[in-house]
């Protein structure tokens, strides 16, 4: 019998340790069963995920944070 290690990483969105496939792939979707958000594996050994980017629809947090740099730089 083989022995199947489920492989543990944490979810960059909530923390928590959610369970990869057998078979993890870079670049692969997971969908975190804690806060249902799905995140990509950047990396194998160690494990490691990061949220997906997803671009605003209208393109609106974009001009946000434009305005939120120069606010910065003007301090
Ligand atoms: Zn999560």
């Amino acid at each position: 019998m083989k022995s199947i290690k489920k492989r543990m990483s944490r979810c960059p969105s909530c923390g928590e340790k959610i369970s990869i496939g057998e078979n993890p792939k870079i670049g692969q979707y997971i969908l975190c069963s804690i806060c249902d958000e799905e995140v990509e594996i950047i990396n194998l050994d160690p494990i490691v995920l990061d949220l997906i980017y997803v671009p605003d629809e209208s393109g609106y947090a974009i001009d946000e944070f434009e305005f939120w740099d120069k606010d910065w730089k003007g301090m």
